[in-house]
Parts: C-alpha cells; sequence; structure tokens
C-alpha cells in the first residue's frame, strides 16, 4: 500500500455500491465498503422474483428510452458500462447470463443470489475491505470537501466517499432512505421520494377472491376519466388488494399519476389480446358448440381460469344457469366484451415501502454524470438508486445501478 494510495469509502453494499468498491480499488485505490447489514446485496439477492433480470439486451437508445425518471442523465454511465459489460463482467466472474423475454437478462442459473456471490468474489478479488454492520449516520465535510463518515460514535477519515445507499422502498433489505437524508445534510436538494413501479388497489369487491392468481399473454390499459393513457402486454397479477405484476407495475406510473391528479383512473384487462373481435366470436361459437348442452357457467373452461370463470360470468351479465345454446348472439358479444375490457377502478397505490423502486432522491442537476461527483460536495460521489432516476421493469435498473456504480469508482478511486 503506497503512502499516496487514495482511500475510498463506500456506504453501501447493493449493486451499485459493491460495483463502485470494486472499481474504485481496481483503479488503485484502498477500499471500504460500509453495509448495514449483515450481508451484502439483500434486495439483489430477490430481484426478478429471486431469479435477478440483471439487465436487458436492448439497444443502449433504448435502454435510456425506458426511464422516464431522467433517463437522459444515465446517457454517460450507460455508455461507459453497458448492458453487454454487465454481462460480460459476470461471464468472467463465473456466472454467464441468458436473454428471456423482452429482452430480460437472467443468470443461466436462475439464481439472483448467484450475482451476489459474483460481486462478493469481485470485492475480495480486488481487495476491498467489507465491513458489515455499520451504519453511516452522517457525512463529515470540511472546507466545502467531504472528509469522511461518521457511524454512531465512530468516525472514519477518507479522500473521497461514494454514496450508494439505494432507494426507501422494501426497508427490510436495509434500503430505508438514509442516504437521502444523509445527502440533504450535506448539502443537497432531494427531489421528494415516491413510489414508482407500485401494485395498484382497485374498488371492485370480486378481485380478493382471485389472489394469487398470475395471467400471462394479456394486455391492460390506464384509462384516465376514460380516455386511453397507456397500454402493456405480457403478465399481471391479482393480489388481496388489487392487482400487481409487470404489466401493471410498469402502468402504475400513469396510473398513479393520473390518481394523484385525482382523475378518475381505472385498468382495463384484455384477457385475449391476440385475438381479433372476429377470432374470439369464432372462438366461443366453437366452446359453446362443444358444450351446448352444459349451462353456461360450465362452459368457459377451455377459455379461462378457474378462478376467472365467475366474475366473468356475472360481470357478463347473463345468468350462469342459463343453456349454453340458448345464449343469444346479442350477449355472446357482450361476453366478448367483458373479456376484452375487464375494467377495474383503481382507488390507490400501496405504500412507498412496497415500490420495485423509489423515484426521486439526490436531485441530477447537482451530480457531474461524467464522474458521478457532486457538484456541491468535493470528493463525494453517488451511485444507484439514491439518485433521481427511475426506469421500467425489465432489467433497466440493476443496469442504472451498475453503470453510475462503475463511474463513481472509476473516477474516485483514481489518482489525480
Ligand atoms: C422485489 C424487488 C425486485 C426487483 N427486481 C428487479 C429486477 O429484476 N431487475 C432490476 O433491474 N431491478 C429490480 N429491482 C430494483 C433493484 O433491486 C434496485 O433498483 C437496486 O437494488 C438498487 O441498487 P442500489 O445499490 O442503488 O441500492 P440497494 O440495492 O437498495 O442497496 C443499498 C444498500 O445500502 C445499504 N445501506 C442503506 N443505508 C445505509 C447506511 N446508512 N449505512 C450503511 N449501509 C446502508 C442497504 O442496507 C443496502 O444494502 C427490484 C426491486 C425490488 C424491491
Amino acid at each position: 500500500m503506497g503512502e499516496s494510495q487514495l482511500k475510498v469509502l463506500v456506504v453501501g453494499g447493493g449493486p451499485a455500491g459493491m460495483m463502485a468498491a470494486g472499481q474504485a480499488a481496481a483503479a488503485g485505490a484502498s477500499v471500504t465498503l460500509l453495509e448495514r447489514n449483515d450481508r451484502l446485496g439483500k434486495k439483489l439477492a430477490i430481484t426478478g422474483k429471486g431469479r435477478g433480470n440483471v439487465t436487458n439486451d436492448a439497444d443502449v437508445e433504448e435502454i435510456i428510452a425506458q426511464f422516464p425518471g431522467n433517463g437522459t442523465f444515465l446517457y454517460g454511465p450507460i455508455y461507459r458500462f453497458t448492458n453487454d459489460d454487465v454481462r460480460r463482467f459476470f461471464a468472467e466472474l463465473g456466472v454467464p447470463t441468458v436473454v428471456e423475454r423482452g429482452g430480460r437478462v437472467f443468470p443461466k442459473s436462475q439464481k439472483a443470489s448467484d450475482l451476489v456471490q459474483a460481486m462478493e468474489r469481485f470485492l475480495v478479488k480486488t481487495g476491498v475491505r467489507v465491513q458489515k454492520g455499520e451504519r453511516v449516520t452522517r457525512l463529515s465535510v470540511a472546507g466545502g470537501s467531504v472528509v469522511g463518515v461518521k457511524c454512531g460514535e465512530k468516525e472514519i477519515t477518507a479522500d473521497a466517499v461514494i454514496l450508494a445507499t439505494g432507494g426507501a422502498s422494501y426497508p427490510a433489505t436495509g434500503s430505508t432512505g438514509d442516504g437521502y437524508r444523509l445527502a440533504e445534510k450535506a448539502g443537497h436538494a432531494v427531489v421528494k421520494p415516491r413510489p414508482a413501479l407500485v401494485p395498484l388497489e382497485v374498488a371492485e369487491k370480486w378481485v380478493p377472491e382471485l389472489t394469487g392468481l398470475a395471467l400471462k399473454n394479456v394486455s391492460a390499459r390506464v384509462l384516465v376519466e376514460g380516455r386511453l393513457a397507456a397500454e402493456e402486454f405480457g403478465e399481471m397479477l391479482f393480489t388481496h388488494y388489487g392487482v400487481s405484476g409487470p404489466i401493471i407495475l410498469t402502468l402504475s406510473r400513469e396510473a398513479t399519476g393520473a390518481l394523484n391528479r385525482g382523475k378518475k383512473t381505472q385498468i382495463q384487462i384484455n384477457l385475449k389480446p391476440a385475438l381479433t373481435p372476429q377470432q374470439l366470436d369464432a372462438r366461443l361459437v366453437r366452446d359453446f358448440d362443444k358444450y351446448s348442452r352444459k349451462q353456461f357457467k360450465n362452459s368457459l373452461d377451455d377459455l379461462l381460469p378457474q378462478k376467472l370463470i365467475e366474475p366473468v360470468v356475472r360481470l357478463s351479465g347473463i345468468s350462469g344457469d342459463v343453456p349454453v345454446n340458448q345464449i343469444t348472439k346479442q350477449q355472446r358479444i357482450k361476453l366478448a366484451e367483458t373479456l376484452t375490457a375487464l375494467t377495474l377502478n383503481v382507488t390507490a397505490m400501496r405504500p412507498l415501502r412496497e415500490a420495485i423502486v423509489t423515484a426521486g432522491g439526490v436531485n441530477v442537476k447537482e451530480i457531474d454524470p461524467a464522474t458521478m461527483e457532486s457538484k456541491l460536495v468535493k470528493n463525494l460521489y453517488f451511485a444507484g438508486e439514491l439518485i433521481d432516476v427511475d426506469g421500467n421493469t425489465g432489467g433497466y435498473n440493476l443496469q442504472a445501478a451498475f453503470s453510475t456504480g462503475f463511474v463513481a469508482g472509476i473516477s474516485a478511486g483514481k489518482q489525480e
């Protein structure tokens, strides 16, 4: 360890902090990573339902377009450390990846915990000192420059500090929003944290009965005051309070925006988006022929998951007991409408702690994207979800954490 070796502290052992720490060490600095939990990457380990959607295979431009929250700020960092770089990085650490539907990239092993272990190997390889159970409570700033941190009573000095404490959602993972307070005390403006990618509560009393039902290959629309505001195709999930799952989380941005403006907000589900109205009618005719002697409520087994049959029957306005061969064309049209426009009234979004990502955070105008250094406090760097950027589902948020962590680490660790 040379006399002139820079001492860098990284606060937060999530994907952004671990990437930053390893890169700073690889650049020649003496690096200590401080993590409040007794293990690293608690949130990373539960990403993608435990499968770890680590990035997306899209072009860089497309990736940036997937960040409704300050995507342009990420241009520099994502071009410096691209999705291909993320895949190469993990492959070199023994975790090859595969591309799935929608360009989503996962570890071949399908285990997010493998990503955590790979990052831990990276920290060992680059010689980062990891201190767990250390919660940073303050940044020490002197003469416009950060000079260290406080962990309770303890003071640790440093030449540079990288703040990578994450957002404020899923607080049990350690991301309780500390970084916002630390940055604010150091003089930074923090855009009010709010939920992004958040499940939605709906008024319909029949929805809780469907709890646990996941639908694939459906489309969902957000209607604001009856007008189409957004549409997504893919997977969704019914819960005890309403709806969740990938397409709902993506649509939640439009929905919560409209709710916050006091607008009537609805989610309209098309259960058969691949069929044209003619094809759907032909399908119904076929099923009704097949089950012509049955009651209506017993004729939909081929068309719908079991749990959906009762609500669809009720919403169609056709008596469940009517023999199928007595259903009129008019009634069939009404059923088709129900199947393609199952409408739910959104009453609220779930709280910040249940959001997948926190929107808001340290104002991007106060960070130099070429280095991730603060424009207000010298030698203070930011990385990850703490910054006021937020992306859609599909691996984009982890990509942002890795790219900003990469740039922060290299910049902070580089000898002047
Ligand atoms: C259920 C769920 C699933 C997700 N799935 C995906 C997915 O598949 N793909 C995707 O791209 N994104 C996904 N995300 C989002 C993604 O996990 C986050 O955007 C990402 O983890 C942010 O990385 P980070 O390093 O900035 O913060 P975090 O991962 O939140 O890490 C921050 C770390 O800092 C530590 N810390 C906080 N305060 C202090 C302090 N005062 N002192 C010391 N340490 C501190 C925390 O304990 C934590 O370990 C998911 C999120 C959730 C909640």
